[in-house]
């Protein structure tokens, strides 16, 4: 048993339950909103979210990570709010979000300085409240390890082994940027069975899938309800051939979706997207793995232990 801090206190780790992994409550265009803020209609969204998390929990969800950090208009004491108006657990979360270029804050400063930023959001606090981060993001796209990049996955690295909470990633599968995100850990003495190599449910690449986590690391089965990018029932197939390899000790799941996310038109992702929500997994997701021969032991293993055992984890070092 180990204590973990979420969006409302702390909590034993044995009583995570059923926990998405990769979540958002909202994702904002970072200065976006402070310009403009006719755009956000907060009331509004607040009202939404506790709905959506609410219903999410009737749903057999317990616990959401909510992998929103600088870069994706993080704004902690709302996601305080709404979980407590949900009584949906929200495991928040510090880091950075670029695909490319830092903050010209960040361009002049090096990773330890960065590190030192998320260690505070980790040790004291983040945005001024007493809410702790209990996991580090950072994210590597399609452009690669680009400079920032690096500095970011660097300081990420550095946070880790000064506070021993787990790290989380956004890639681009379909060009194996999660090898090249171990390769930077690696470097920095990061233990890669603390890492979650996110969205390489996105690929269905059995070879590349089976380096990372010979690596060590879990890898994100984690964007279900985004088709576009690959269908619910290929990111199915994966898993299950991935269970049927042993490997449903290393595998999360969960959407990356969010209550609302403004960097499209929420109209179109409706009628684009009809299940990119916090549903899908436990109302579909889950009855198709089942139906394929995935054991109801490898399902609790992905959903329960698994996100138990990486934020069990903890320890600098
Ligand atoms: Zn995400």
């Amino acid at each position: 048993m180990t204590t973990i801090p979420t969006a409302t206190g702390p909590i034993d780790t044995d009583t995570l339950g059923f926990t998405l992994m990769h979540e958002h409550v909202f994702v904002l265009s970072e200065g976006v909103v402070a310009n403009f803020p006719r755009l956000w209609e907060r009331d509004e969204q607040v009202a939404a979210a506790i709905a959506a998390l609410t219903e999410a929990k009737a749903h057999g969800v317990d616990t959401i990570v909510d992998l929103t950090v600088l870069g994706l208009g993080r704004d902690v004491a709302t996601v305080r709010e709404i979980a407590q108006a949900s009584g949906m657990r929200i495991i928040v979360a510090t880091g950075l979000y670029t695909y490319d270029v830092l903050p010209h804050y960040f361009e002049s400063r090096g990773p330890d300085h960065m590190a030192d930023l998320f260690v505070q959001d980790i040790e004291q606090g983040i945005q001024e409240t007493d809410i702790r981060a209990g996991i580090l993001k950072c994210a590597t796209d399609e452009q690669g390890v680009t400079t920032g990049v690096e500095k970011v996955l660097r300081a990420v690295a550095r946070a880790h082994r000064r506070t021993g909470v787990p790290i989380s990633t956004h890639t681009h599968a379909k060009s194996e940027q999660g090898l090249r995100q171990q390769d930077i850990f690696e470097q920095e003495g990061v233990d890669l069975g603390r890492v979650v190599i996110g969205h390489s449910g996105d690929s269905e690449d059995i070879v590349y899938l089976e380096k990372l986590m010979a690596r060590g690391s879990y890898i994100g089965m984690d964007r279900f309800g985004i088709d576009m990018l690959l269908p619910t029932e290929k990111r199915v197939a994966t898993i299950v051939k991935l269970c049927e390899r042993g490997h449903a000790a290393r595998m999360v799941l969960s959407h990356d979706a969010s209550c609302h996310i403004d960097w499209f038109d929420p109209a179109l992702i409706k009628q684009g997207l009809p299940k990119w929500n916090f549903l899908h997994i436990s109302d579909d997701v889950i009855p198709a793995l089942r139906a394929a021969g995935v054991s109801e032991e490898q399902v609790r293993t992905m959903t329960i232990d698994n996100p138990r055992r990486i934020f069990e984890a903890q320890g600098a070092y």
